[in-house]
């Protein structure tokens, strides 16, 4: 099984044409800024510093890659869902956030962070849209599933197991906490999975690469 350790910076990039060549299998994180996002890579890759947050709307244009363990990418999205933006930062983020899914050969999985308390926001459903036609494995995380009582919790997963499997994608969801770890271990397994099935289907064909 893949390990999700050694976690290793690779590139920052603020413009598609920056993209680093494709290679690794990628998994890309997404969520409403302030959801967990940076907590949950963290816990995922066990480093307490890897992935840092920008508070400053509009300073978080970035995609962050770090490669994890044994031949696996973890691409970091920027955050979205600042209450006021320019729409221009808000094209910018459309054009990379949009241009990077739609391109990208090595995507292999897209986790997607929503609050436990809040899921399935306005800006949450539009990043399922624009998961459905990728083809890819996604996975909802419940984030801070910790603020939640037991009730809360069975809800919350019952409700939005429901409301995933009416969108017709392929993957699941789970309750998430980066304070408790609740989910660190089995979110690693199953990433681990998804990868390597990627990686499996994917041997034998040739992954374009930037300039092909
Ligand atoms: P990001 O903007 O999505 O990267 O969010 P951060 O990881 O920076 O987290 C935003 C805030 O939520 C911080 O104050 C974190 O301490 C807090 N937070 C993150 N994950 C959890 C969690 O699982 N449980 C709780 N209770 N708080 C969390």
């Amino acid at each position: 099984m893949r390990a999700f350790n050694e976690a290793r910076y690779v590139a920052s990039i603020g413009k598609l044409s920056q993209l680093p060549a494709e290679g690794p299998p990628e998994i890309a994180f997404c969520g409403r800024s302030n959801v967990g996002k940076s907590s949950a890579i963290n816990a995922l890759t066990g480093r307490k510093r890897l992935a840092f947050t920008s508070k400053t709307p509009g300073r978080t244009q970035t995609i962050n890659f770090f490669d994890v363990g044994e031949g696996v990418r973890l691409a970091d999205l920027p955050g979205y869902g600042f209450a006021r933006v320019p729409q221009s930062v808000r094209a910018q983020w459309d054009r990379l956030v949009g241009g990077y899914l739609s391109c990208r050969a090595s995507l292999a999985a897209l986790v997607i962070i929503m609050d436990a308390r809040r899921p399935f926001t306005e800006h949450d459903v539009r990043m399922l849209d624009w998961a459905q036609p990728l083809d890819r494995p996604v996975l909802v995380l419940l984030s801070k599933a910790d603020k939640l009582s037991k009730r809360e919790r069975s809800a919350a997963l019952a409700q939005a197991r429901a409301t995933f499997a009416a969108r017709h994608l392929a993957g699941e969801v789970r309750l998430f906490s980066s304070v408790t770890r609740e989910s660190v271990d089995e979110v690693r397994a199953l990433l681990a999975e998804w990868v390597d099935t990627w990686g499996a289907g994917h041997t034998n064909k040739k992954t374009p690469g930037k300039g092909e």
